[in-house]
């Protein structure tokens, strides 16, 4: 599962974290959203499920509050060490620029089907309970929608 984001980097040059060495405080699952300044900012929302993070790339800041939907594309896969991450992923390399956690916790998970994915999170910024819907249905589609439910 991991062999794409092993792919894509050259970890003798980019301080982003191998799959190994990585131990968890909680056994709750875990989930983490990186703000990414790279070329365009972004935000990396990853939920640990199956012993990875899965990822989505979100063009603009998850929402706090119902009401607001966001596009989010589905990337790939990032080991569980990749929660602690922050740092300047160098000039050159996938994804080059600035790395910081933007919120973290754990989540408990309520719903996971093939095209929806309903998670409560128990963050510092985001509460409640989340959606993931995929929008278009089919091989090698990425895009999802993420929201927050209104209660
Ligand atoms: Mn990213």
């Amino acid at each position: 599962m991991l062999e794409e984001y092993e792919k894509k980097r050259h970890f003798k040059k980019t301080p982003e974290p191998l799959a190994s060495n990585f131990t968890k405080n909680s056994d709750k699952p875990i989930f983490v959203v990186q703000r990414h300044a790279a070329r365009n900012l972004h935000y990396d929302f990853r939920l640990e499920v199956d012993g990875v993070l899965k990822s989505w790339a979100v063009p603009k800041e998850p929402p706090k509050e119902a009401g607001t939907r966001r596009l989010a594309v589905e990337t790939e896969d990032h080991p569980l060490a990749y929660a602690d991450f922050e740092g300047e992923i160098p000039a050159g390399e996938y994804g080059a620029g600035t790395v910081e956690i933007w919120d973290r916790g754990t989540f408990k998970l309520l719903k996971r089907e093939e095209r929806e994915i309903v998670v409560t999170l128990e963050g510092e910024k985001l509460n409640g309970d989340y959606v993931l819907i995929r929008t278009k249905y089919g091989k090698g589609e990425k895009g999802w929608l993420l929201f927050k439910k209104a209660q």
